[in-house]
Order: C-alpha cells, then structure tokens, then sequence
C-alpha cells in the first residue's frame, strides 16, 4: 500500500496541544491495525533544538539514533511506543543547510536558487522520506507554530504543493481555539474563521478542524464552523480540556476523528481499535491507592516543559505502582545547608534532574547529601548523577575541591572528566556523546533488579563522565559502578548498595518511558518511595 499523508496545522495561539492531537490520531489508527509515524516541521532556524536554552523550548528530546528534537517527539514515542529518529525532526535550519550545501556543491547548475521550488522542494523530500521507507501506512506531520506566521509560510506552502501532487492520498487537520467569554457566557468561533481564512489565502483547505475549548460545543456551533470554513459538519471535532494528555485518544474516539480520517483517506475501518492497554493505564491513572512526594531538584523548575520526560515517566510508573506522584519543584538555586531540612525531610523521594553549567550546582549537592545520609531513595539523572559522584567524593572520600572539570577546569580531584572523545570537539551543536548506546549491568545491583536483565540500551546526552581512575577509591567507600558500557569501558550507572535505594545513571532513563512500556528504573525507584 502506498503512504498517505495527514498534516496538522494550528491557528489562533500556540501551545494548543497539536502534538498531543498528533499523537492520538497515530495511537487511534495504530489501535486499528495501521503503522504509522509522527513527524514534526519546526520553523525556527537552529538546525536542531540542541543549542537552544529549555527556558526558550522546553525539553530537548534525544532519539535512539542521537538526534536532538523537539518535546513533541517524546510525545510521539510515549503514545505509540514507536521509536522516532532524525527523519522524524526537521527545522527551517536544516533545510535551509542542506539546500545551501548543494548550492555549495553546484547541484543547481547556475539556477537562482530560490523558496520555491528549492526550499519548498526540500520540505517535500524531508516529508516523503519517511513515506520512502516503505514502513509506514500513514505519516502524520505536524507543522510548528501558528498559521499567519512569516516563519511557517514556506511549510505551509509546501503542504500545499504536496497535497496537490497527492491528490487524494493526504488529509489536512486545523487545530483552533475557540475561547469562552465568561461575561456572556459565549464560546466564540471568529478566530477560528480567521485561521481558516489565513490558511486559504496560503492555498490550502482544511478537512478537518479540531476545536480546542474549555466547554463543549453545541450542534449549531459546529454546523456554522462547518458552514464558514468549507467541511462538513462531522469534521468539526471539538477537543475539550480534560485532566491528563492520556485522555485525549478516548476523546478523539469518541468524536470519530480516527474514522473521519480514514474515510478521507480512503482506507478500511478495519476492526474498532484495541485501546485495552491504554484504558487499563487510564483506569489506573485515575483510581489510584497510594501517594508519593517526590523533589524534582534542577535549574529550570520555573518551567515544567523543562522536565517534560521525567514528569511523564512518573506518571507511567505511578500507574503501575497504583500511586499518584507529587511533584515538589525545587528550584536548585534556593536549595541550601540552612533550608535543606525545612524544604526535604517531607519528601519520600528526590531525583536531581540533568543539566549543563554551573548555575545551582550547589543545591543539587546538599539535596543529594541529604538523600544519602536519610536514607531517602534517590535517583541522579545525568549531571545528577555526576553531582551524586562529586558529593560522594568531597564528603565521604574527603577529596576536597573534588569537582567535574565541566564546573572547575583546575579542580585537584577531577572524579567527573570530559570524554576522551570530546577532547578535539569545538562545536556545541550536535556534537555531545548522543543516542542510544549498551550498559551491561551488574548482578545483584538495583539496576539489575529493576530491569530484570543483564545488557540493557539507553539514550545518552553528554561530554563529561565518571573518571575511572577513581573507581576502586570509590568502591572501598561504598559508591559502586553496576552499569558500565561493555565497548568502552564507560561508566554508566553508580550505586550505594548500603543505602535503601540510590542510583545515579549517566543516561536519560525518561526517554524511553512509555505508557505501554513504563520505565523500570521510575517503576523501581517509586516502590522504593513507597515501602
Ligand atoms: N553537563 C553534563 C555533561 O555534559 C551533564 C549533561 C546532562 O545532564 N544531560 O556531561
């Protein structure tokens, strides 16, 4: 069978939630038998996230295959447990970097090189890709920002001339607010006409049109949506604000946005979908026994999209531990010997979040002094492990001005070093120890509990590491190596087996948790907070 297409724009403001919508689609048509991907187009021109502080775009999201991406492809793999990969991610950078290298090479021949047709024909080629593949029924792209933008026009227009040359192999989906004016009681659709109207003057029609809203639509609201925008009526799809992001495919169910697709598509219903998984998950979600408090200690606590990975994966665990997570944000910054006890003696847990440079540094390290000498299960993710690493090192190998060579170049003790491997590297982007690499666990090891097996595969995003020159001082000590990168030799995980339950591991866990598959490590870190 021959892919087919569905875009999803958005109008009227951003941060509407079209990944999520993105994603439930390709959950609902997965549920009914097809094999599909989410891609996103991202109109800024960095080439990747990667450079960009999380305060600008939230999360960078790292791939098997080391891409660095935008959070909304966490949300794809979280939803359908597909994993995704550079193809998955492409900005106005890339594109535009790969059409100036071939003017470089000379590949256009003396031609002007212009948005259309070259920019605009290497959207297409970045969107058909994946289709090319041969793996795929439905590709399902979502385009970043908001209609109207100057940034997403050559998208757009790309969207446009591939719709044509696809016939009727592709499906376009709008995403709009209608906002609730409070003081008349009134859901308002002018914003959404305009978006419409915006987005026709850009060439393209949408088929369908989901409405974002506080209160549910009536039947003459959708019929005058339908009415002003060219669709019919069981097009207007209303997507009302619910408690978790986990509904929203029950949501789309119920309101067929999965049938109308495959109508326009032109393909087979198939059986009704087998959500039974997900439903399972929600039911637990929802009727939840227990309840932890967990410190999530890290610089960018201000903005949660930050953490996005780390938040969802205790929601995944919570779920199989039949318990509500708490997150208490501590901004690491505030975190101090004086206030320590008032701000985490309540906690059941505290996980030191990733991070790069040396703002907060010292917070991180009186949380996980505390975790270490209370007895409180702790898991260090990355910089939180490294920072678990130099505590150790300072207060019980009594190495003092022990330090990563990240925050002091010139500390006596370099028990965090940078890679041999970054030694020559210069260029920030894209250029960290990235994806998805082997860690061989060690017997007997909480790890090894948690996962239930010897060699295991994570995703990494990182230059510096444990200094092996100073793992048998720290194995006298009570701080042991149990996951190690059987390549390289690398340390990937630190334990203190003395302790109820402290893990520290190099590689980002969160990424790989999913609803379907939640991650063992946050599934064996909660039922340490709980017992
Ligand atoms: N800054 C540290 C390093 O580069 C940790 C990175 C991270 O937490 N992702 O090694």
């Amino acid at each position: 069978m021959s892919t087919k297409y569905v875009f999803v724009t958005g109008g009227v403001a951003s941060s509407l939630g079209k990944g999520i919508i993105a994603s439930s689609l390709a959950k609902l048509l997965q549920a009914r038998g097809y094999k599909v991907t989410n891609q996103k187009l991202d109109p800024y021109i960095n080439i990747d996230p990667g450079t960009l502080n999380p305060y600008e775009h939230g999360e960078c999201y790292v791939t098997d295959d080391g891409a660095e991406t935008d959070l909304d492809l966490g949300h794809y793999e979280r939803f359908t447990g597909i994993p995704t990969s550079q193809a998955n991610n492409i900005t106005t950078g890339r594109i535009y970097q790969n059409v100036i290298n071939k003017e470089r090479r000379g590949d256009y021949l003396g031609k002007t090189v212009q948005i259309v047709p070259h920019i605009t024909d290497e959207i297409k080629r970045n969107i058909k890709l994946l289709g090319a593949k041969g793996e795929y029924d439905v590709v399902i792209t979502e385009i970043g920002g908001t209609v109207g933008d100057i940034e997403s026009l050559p998208f757009i227009e790309a969207v446009r001339q591939l719709r044509w040359e696809l016939g009727e192999k592709s499906v376009l989906i709008h995403l709009t607010l209608v906002p609730y004016l409070s003081a008349t009681g009134e859901l308002k659709t002018k914003p959404t006409q305009h978006s419409v109207k915006t987005l026709q003057e850009e060439g393209v029609q949408p088929d369908i049109i989901v409405l974002r809203t506080e209160h549910p639509l009536n039947n003459d609201l959708r019929k005058k949506v339908a009415l002003f925008c060219n669709v019919k009526p069981e097009a207007v799809i209303q997507s009302v604000d619910v408690s978790t992001i986990y509904e929203v495919p029950i949501k789309m169910r119920e309101e067929k946005l999965d049938e109308i697709v495959l109508e326009q598509l032109g393909l087979p219903l198939n059986s009704e979908p087998d959500l039974e998984d997900w439903t399972k998950f929600l039911y637990k979600l929802k009727n939840y026994t227990k309840e932890v408090r967990i410190g999530l200690v890290g610089k960018y606590v201000e903005l949660h999209d930050a953490y996005k990975s780390i938040v969802e994966a205790f929601i995944h665990a919570g779920a199989v531990n039949d318990c509500k997570v708490n997150i208490e944000w501590i901004h690491s910054e505030t975190l101090n010997e004086e206030n320590a006890e008032a701000k985490l003696k309540n906690l059941h847990g505290i996980l030191v979040a990733p991070g790069f440079g040396h703002r907060g540094i010292n917070g991180k390290l009186v949380a996980i002094k505390y975790a270490r000498t209370h007895n409180i299960p702790f898991l260090g993710i990355c910089l939180g492990m490294q920072m678990a690493v130099i505590e150790f090192a300072r207060d019980v190998l009594h190495l003092e001005g022990a330090d990563s060579t990240e925050m002091s170049a010139k500390t006596p003790y370099p028990v965090i070093d940078l890679m041999a491997s970054q030694m020559d590297v210069t260029e920030k982007g894209g250029t960290m120890r990235l994806g998805a690499y082997n860690c061989e666990l060690k017997e007997g090891s909480k790890a090894y509990e948690a996962y239930g097996q010897k060699y295991i595969r994570e995703r990494h995003r990182h230059r510096y590491e444990f200094n092996s020159q100073y793992r048998e001082a720290f194995e006298k000590a009570g701080m042991v190596t149990t996951g190690i990168n059987p390549e390289t030799g690398l340390t990937e995980i630190i334990e203190i087996p003395a302790h109820k339950w402290f893990v520290g591991v190099q590689f980002h866990p969160e990424y790989r948790s999913t609803v379907t598959k939640p991650h063992p490590l946050f599934i064996a870190f909660i039922k340490a907070c709980l017992s």
